[in-house]
């Protein structure tokens, strides 16, 4: 039998974003609540931000054109805190003001108090000539009305939900999580917990992909059922995955997605609906597996499927490559890529492989990237050790001195 062909990642990804048509539930969440959120719809300011000329400094407001005729002494009348409402400088006289407090009406600059001679109890000069305008945030510099501030699509932070709180914004409209069903595969695989380690049986392992899988699924904003195992048997795989497929929108194992093993998930998911099982161009990852799952009780519905491979870093790599895109997607998340740098590579990597390599690899102090020793797919330390990948073209090697792509995990995984 011909080996399948090999498949681009960058192919691999434009076929699955082609699938990942957003979901339509929206639901409103405090903006307290919203951190990692995707927004449903634009968020509009309604008020200008800052609303009212304010000082930017705790200090003197004062109308320049008073200097003039007062040697540049001037009475300290009025007295502003923030929070106070505006009002009126009287003539010839400035105003102690707050940073914050609204800069009363006449007035055309603030002096920081550090710029002041105190002459008396209530009279001050100037150290330097103010100039007009200086040290008051206008009105609407920061937000105008009527401005788009966040578009929908946009993945809500720490800081979009500051801003939106800045225009009065309580709740925001935000997308569904996807619904997702995880399942690990492999008659190996032994749940922490369930058997000491020194116990653990000959041949068997520890299920790893499982925890790390529902956890970046959640960074993802994704809400997981965490199924478990599916039971190495064919009528318990086609129950477990067509019930999966009636309240999820996306069914993701890990394993048995290698050519030619004998597994029950790709028959079942075939006889459930479709599957395309693909040989990615990529090391480590190269088997991997899209399909779906057709809801047998509404056959307008279906969920997606996806198969990892189940070599722990395989599977990491396919997933940050592949489903993080394809789940945010799903959320109708924009600006999806994460952007590689241009770092030094302070390593060789002298033999070229045909497939696009993801390297583990970590920052070090001189500011260039070791390599991990072991680039094995099953080597899941390496990834932990690292702080990111390097993405190295097919056919290419690395010498030391090089600038090499990299991607930094803290972004991969967020
Ligand atoms: P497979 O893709 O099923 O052929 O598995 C490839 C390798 O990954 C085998 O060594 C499996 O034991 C291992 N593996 C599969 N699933 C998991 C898992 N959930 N956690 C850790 N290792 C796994
Ligand atoms: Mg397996």
């Amino acid at each position: 039998m011909n080996p399948s062909p090999l498949l681009s990642l960058d192919e691999a990804l434009k076929r699955l974003l082609e699938k990942a048509i957003p979901l339509a539930d929206t639901h409103v969440v405090s903006t307290f609540e919203a951190d990692g959120c995707v927004l449903a719809q634009d968020l509009v300011s309604d008020l200008q931000v800052p609303a009212f000329d304010n000082s930017a400094m705790d200090g003197y407001a004062l109308r320049t054109a008073d200097l003039n005729s007062n040697q540049g002494i001037l009475k300290v009348g009025l007295r502003i805190l923030a929070g106070h409402a505006p009002t009126t400088l009287p003539p010839e006289e400035v105003a102690r003001i707050f940073t914050g407090a609204p800069v009363p009406i006449g007035a055309d600059a603030v002096v920081m108090q550090e710029d002041v001679f105190v002459v008396d109890d209530s009279h001050i000069s100037f150290k330097t000539a103010p100039v007009t305008g200086q040290c008051i945030r206008r009105k609407g510099e920061d937000i105008d009305k009527n401005t788009v501030l966040l578009s929908k699509g946009t993945r809500l932070g720490p800081v979009s939900l500051g801003l939106a709180a800045s225009i009065g914004v309580a709740n925001l409209k935000v997308m569904s999580p996807p619904r997702v069903a995880l399942f690990s595969t492999g008659d190996e695989l032994i749940m922490p917990g369930d058997v000491e380690p020194h116990l653990l049986p000959p041949g068997a392992i520890f299920n790893s992909n499982r925890f790390f899988l529902r956890s970046l699924l959640e960074r993802c904003g994704c809400q997981v059922s965490d199924m478990g195992n599916v039971p190495d048997d064919p009528e318990k795989t086609l129950l477990a995955l067509s019930g999966a497929a009636l309240d999820h929108d996306l069914i993701l194992t890990s394993g048995g997605v290698s050519v030619g093993e004998a597994d029950f998930v790709k028959p079942a998911v075939q006889s459930l609906g479709e599957l395309q099982l693909w040989s990615l161009s990529i090391k480590p990852g190269k088997p991997f597996a899209y399909g779906h799952v057709n809801n047998r009780t509404d056959p307008s519905k279906r969920a997606h499927f996806i198969g990892l491979p189940g070599n722990p870093v395989s599977s990491l790599v396919t997933f940050l490559m592949l489903v993080r895109p394809f789940v945010l997607s799903l959320q109708g998340c924009t600006g999806l890529a994460v952007r590689p740098t241009q770092i030094r590579a302070d390593f060789a990597w002298p033999r070229a492989d045909k497939r696009r390599e993801f390297l583990r690899v970590k920052f070090n102090t001189k500011g260039g990237l070791d390599l991990f020793p072991n680039q094995s797919s099953g080597v899941l330390t390496s990834a932990v050790w690292g702080d990111g990948l390097v993405d190295n073209s097919p056919g290419t090697t690395i010498s030391p001195g090089d600038m090499v792509n990299f991607l930094s995990f803290t972004d991969l995984m967020s």
